[in-house]
């Protein structure tokens, strides 16, 4: 099995949120384990997001500097929680993540085209919306960004996504998340903006190949880590060609990004799917140690 979590962005330290989804990993990881079933157990940091860069510059520290030290801080989280994780990768330091990433905009080069875009933009989900505020609760109001942007023909991949999600090759568990996703899917895709300007990402993150003026959208960016990081000899065919079993455990406010996104990208770059998404929901209440009143706890992110 080849089972992964999601790669958080390190714009502050982990949370309790990011614990819930390193022990789920980790479980499914050990009963493998101990059935006898080789495991590879990948985690990581999503170190190339604009979230990041504001954090830093609030900080006033360099970006570099600052998810360094949160990268770190996750990775710490191997001690505390007796997780076993495999694999930690940070997209920002990993050797082979930014080659990697730049492999997949080739392959799917030919899904690719540059158009005229406006909308309102989250940073801190890193997504556009048609109307503010954030439905996903983050403060202030979302930013109006005017840009020649590289967009991704993810509308291509609607009647392949419902035969591979309906008929189970790609499992989606709970059901009512399945269910979910179908019905979004059905009601049908449009192409999605998959690059930004590297002014407006303040020059952090990896430069759409042969448009330097441009940066690679940082979801696309993160979500390819699911293969750039089997970068050892052969582990790219053993881990993800040959592989009959590989899970990502997400989030319930990413699910797109994993059962839409990723598998259209996979489909565009001629590469095999993960087979299952198990998706978690949050944690909204956290009780201190001093036996005090639960704090409202946020999300995974
Ligand atoms: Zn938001």
């Amino acid at each position: 099995m080849y089972v992964t979590t999601t790669i958080p962005y390190v714009n502050a330290r982990p949370h309790l949120g990011h614990a819930l989804e390193l022990v789920q990993a980790d479980v499914l990881a050990r009963h493998h384990r101990r059935r006898g079933a080789p495991v590879r157990f990948q985690t990581g940091s999503d170190d190339n997001s604009l979230k990041n860069v504001l954090a830093a510059e609030a900080a006033g520290v360099p970006v570099r500097e600052l998810v360094g030290r949160n990268a770190a801080a996750f990775e710490a989280l191997r001690g505390p929680l007796g997780v076993s994780f495999d694999a930690f990768i940070r997209t920002s330091a990993h050797p082979a993540h930014r080659a990697g990433v730049e492999r997949i905009w080739k392959e799917t080069a030919h899904d690719l085209y540059q158009r005229h875009y406006e909308g309102l933009y989250c940073v801190g989900c890193e997504q556009f919306y048609q109307e503010g505020p954030c439905p996903d609760g983050h403060p202030g109001p979302l930013q109006t960004v005017s840009e020649q942007n590289w967009f991704f023909r993810l509308s291509r991949y609607q009647d392949a996504l419902l035969g591979l999600i309906g008929s189970g090759r790609l499992r989606i568990e709970p059901a009512a998340r399945r269910n979910e996703v179908l019905a979004f899917v059905a009601a049908g895709l449009s192409d999605i903006s998959v690059s930004r300007s590297a002014a407006r990402a303040r020059g952090w993150g990896i430069p759409v190949p042969g448009d330097p003026g441009q940066v690679i959208y940082v979801w696309w960016d993160a979500l390819a880590n699911y293969v750039t990081a089997l970068d050892e000899p052969g582990a790219y065919g053993r881990w993800w060609v040959r592989e009959q079993d590989k899970v990502h455990i997400v989030g319930k406010g990413v699910i797109r990004f994993h059962a839409v996104h990723w598998p259209a990208m996979l489909l565009s770059a001629g590469r095999p799917l993960p087979t299952a998404i198990f998706v978690h929901d949050y944690i909204t209440a956290a009780f201190p140690a001093d036996g005090g009143p639960p704090r409202g706890g946020g999300g995974r992110r």
